[in-house]
């Protein structure tokens, strides 16, 4: 099962990602997480990604599918896998399409209104990635991770200023996507307008009935 989850910053594709991977035991390939890695490697690499994450632009094209090709050479990777935050434009879609066949893209779409609150009230386990919101779901113990007791913290691009840079970037690069998709008839459209655990229940229905 080869999947991508398509949304803005804050639609909460990740979260939804993370349901899919225990729901089918397939891993959850996420160029930004791959991205912040390198950066906290310090690496070269890193170094360079690090101006353009920082600034809500995106990395190179480049740099971003030879992380990519890597990850999915894995051995975890072939029974499938749910891509999160990749490809995010036409570019890379295209590149995508020479390494791998896709099964399905989900593509999770909230009102613009909502996604600034959301992102800039998220906070993340640096332990385990676990993902929190100030408002909506709150660890029981502030700053500290219900599942590990790791710390929590706030991604150094979900400020306010950033946030509104990233959705511009969306709008004008990723958003073509969907269109992308849709006319290879590999696209399905979520509303996401309530809670996290509707979410989930619209994505496993989704799934259930696309694999079953
Ligand atoms: P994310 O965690 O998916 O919101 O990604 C955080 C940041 O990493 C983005 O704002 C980009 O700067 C960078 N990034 C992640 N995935 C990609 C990608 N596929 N192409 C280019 N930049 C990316």
């Amino acid at each position: 099962m080869k999947l991508i989850v398509l949304g803005a910053p804050g639609s909460g594709k990740g979260t939804q990602a993370k349901f899919i991977t225990q729901l089918y035991q397939i891993p959850q390939v996420s160029t930004g997480d791959l991205l912040r890695d390198a950066v906290k490697r310090e690496n070269a690499l890193g170094v360079k990604a690090k101006e353009y994450m920082n600034t809500g632009n995106l990395v190179p094209d480049a740099i971003v599918l030879e992380l990519l090709k890597i990850r999915l050479m894995k051995d975890d990777c072939s029974k499938g896998f749910i891509l999160d935050g990749y490809p995010r434009n036409i570019t890379q879609a295209d590149e995508l399409a020479k390494i791998t066949e896709i099964d399905q893209v989900i593509n999770i779409s909230v009102d613009h209104g909502l996604l600034v609150k959301r992102i800039t009230g998220r906070r993340t386990c640096k332990e385990c990635g676990a993902i929190y919101h100030i408002e909506y779901q709150p660890p029981s113990q502030e700053g500290i991770c219900d599942k590990c007791s790791g710390e929590l913290f706030q991604r150094e691009d979900d400020t306010e200023e950033t946030v509104k840079n990233r959705l511009n970037t969306y709008d004008k690069q990723t958003k073509p996507l969907i269109e992308y998709y849709s006319s290879q008839n590999l696209l399905q459209t979520l509303i996401s307008d309530g809670t996290i655990e509707e979410m989930r229940q619209k994505v496993k229905l989704l799934l259930e009935n696309r694999f079953h």
